[in-house]
């Protein structure tokens, strides 16, 4: 596998060797655009070149070295701050000029300048991508040489699926990056009373008494879960202020509030169903939960319910609130959410709180249950495929098995107030599952070693957007985990299952530990489409 690298060549000097054909201008261009001076070294009349390569010339948008190679070039024409060594070489060559670009490929080898040669991937020291630009969003497709045609529908492909607007997501991600950084040296520095954006930001994470310190961590854990889960195409326009109006339980909402409560006692006709939706694929999603979709009037989704079942929403009828929890504020979201399913339930709605896996696996199903109970509306509660069983399943790890494991154990790994929470004794014949501990997987390791006594080389797996098509399995073992974790990064949501049965159907681990990338068997192709039309 080789490492890919977006180079960053501004007022490099590249020499291009060659000119008779199209891929040299294609290579000129390339290098102009990106901030780099290109240089052609071809010893021929210039009718000889292509007409797109002619005017680069005539434009002087090209250097032109009348001059057949020598080994010289490569270390005089360069930039006199660099010793005028050449930054880059690209051989585009005639097909049948194999020994003069097997002795470049060498010498450049010799004098580590990158060299790349057209259609010969092993006197390349580096290839290039299909790409696609956007402003600073870029998007590069290699098939290690297998196919430059196959690389390019691909990438044709992937850019069909971006939105349209992805120059001002990725701009506006960015600045909000920015002005996070800005509002962190803003707290640390000496002039608090300045902290504007400060205070904005801040609003948002209100939930406990934090350090600073604390505070600029979970701002950062805001934003990139932002990132994470927000449609992405609204990304593009969002900002602090929206993000803290967005994110605070606002004075509208307290306004709804009471005039839904004044009316309570009179009107009581909604209805409320609290739905599990599974754990990603639409292939999870039950019969029953189905047709609640399709029966209601607001659905109350979690955010982690992915796009493609709420897909299934209908759009015309069917109004969608989308919960905004993340952290530092996720009790107000969820009293936010309460509240809204309560006032349409006061207007004779039908609800429907659509959670992801199982409502009563840490999905906070139960005090939902008590809240509209308590108003008078009690729910209907749908169970759902948990991930916690269906997570196991989908990374061919048979939770209990004859001789192997005879318990299974749901656990979470995130106590109240982010503490790490009572952990459970090691049992041998036990497939434990921790729920919401991948991030704090670092600490849970060797608390579960050293104060609970779990075996060091117990199997584990890592399984992340389990059920989903980019779904990843890493199997290793307890003592390796956190390390794994930490150099694979993180594709929430994920949690970690740990047991003998882990590697049972699997044989035994050889590495440090194994990544298994995808999940085709949670597919059901067109069927949803099918039973539409029949
Ligand atoms: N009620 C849900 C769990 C809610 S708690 C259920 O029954 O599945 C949220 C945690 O569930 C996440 O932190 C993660 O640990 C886990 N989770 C949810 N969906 C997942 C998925 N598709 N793959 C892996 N873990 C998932």
């Amino acid at each position: 596998m080789n490492i890919l690298a977006s180079l960053s060549c501004k007022d490099e000097l590249h020499l291009v060797y060659g000119g008779l054909s199209n891929v040299a201008a294609l290579r000129v261009n390339t290098i102009l655009a990106s901030g780099a001076i290109p240089m052609l070294v071809q010893d021929t009349s210039v009718d000889k070149f292509p007409v797109s390569l002619r005017a680069l010339i005539e434009e002087e948008k090209v250097q032109w070295v009348t001059k057949s190679y020598s080994k010289e070039q490569l270390i005089t024409l360069g930039r006199a701050d660099v010793g005028s060594v050449v930054d880059r070489v690209f051989v585009c060559l005639d097909s049948d000029d194999i020994s003069l670009k097997s002795e470049i490929s060498a010498d450049c080898k010799r004098l580590r300048i990158p060299v790349n040669v057209t259609d010969s991937a092993p006197l390349s020291s580096f290839t290039l991508l299909s790409s696609y630009s956007a402003g600073d969003f870029q998007l590069g497709v290699t098939t290690s040489g297998k196919g430059c045609k196959l690389a390019s529908r691909i990438k044709r492909e992937l850019v069909s699926c971006l939105p349209p607007n992805i120059k001002d997501i990725c701009n506006r991600v960015g600045e909000l990056r920015q002005q996070l950084k800005e509002c962190d040296q803003q707290e640390t520095g000496d002039d608090d009373d300045d902290a504007v954006n400060s205070s904005k930001l801040n609003s948002l994470i209100r939930e406990f008494d934090m350090s600073k310190e604390q505070q600029a961590a979970q701002r950062a854990r805001f934003l990139s879960q932002v990132v994470e889960y927000y449609p992405l195409s609204e990304l593009a326009n969002l900002t602090i202020e929206k993000l803290s109006k967005e994110y605070s339980v606002t004075k509208e909402l307290d306004d709804t509030q009471a005039a839904a409560h004044s009316s309570e006692s009179t009107v009581k006709k909604g209805s409320i169903s609290l739905v599990g939706a599974g754990p990603g694929s639409v292939s999870m999603l039950t019969l029953g939960a189905l047709q609640e979709i399709h029966s209601a009037d607001l659905i109350l989704a979690d955010k982690l319910v992915p796009q493609q079942v709420l897909d299934l929403i209908p759009q015309k009828r069917t109004r969608l609130f989308i919960a905004r929890k993340f952290p530092g504020n996720a009790e107000r979201a969820q009293q936010e959410l309460l509240e809204l399913g309560l006032s349409s339930l006061l207007k004779g709605e039908k609800v429907v709180r659509l959670k992801q896996g199982d409502p009563y696996i840490f999905g906070r199903g139960g005090e939902e249950f008590l809240f509209f109970s308590s108003h008078g509306f009690t729910p209907r509660v749908l169970p759902g495929i948990t991930s916690a069983l269906a997570a196991p399943v989908f990374s061919n790890i048979p939770a209990t098995h004859r001789d192997v494991a005879d318990q299974v154990l749901i656990c979470t790994g995130t106590g109240r107030r982010g503490a790490l929470p009572d952990f459970p004794e090691h049992v041998d014949s036990r497939t434990t599952v921790f729920l919401m501990a991948l991030h704090r997987i670092v600490d849970l390791i060797p608390h579960l070693i050293k104060e609970k006594q779990w075996p060091a080389d117990l199997p584990v797996a890592i399984v992340e957007r389990a059920s989903c098509p980019d779904q990843r399995v890493v199997r290793t073992t307890l003592s390796m985990a956190a390390e794994a974790v930490e150099s694979l990064g993180s594709r929430p949501p994920g949690l970690f299952i740990a047991g003998r049965a882990c590697h049972t159907l699997g044989g035994d681990l050889k590495e440090k530990w194994t990544v298994e990338e995808g999940c085709a068997s949670a597919s059901i192709g067109g069927l949803l489409e099918k039973l539409a039309h029949e």
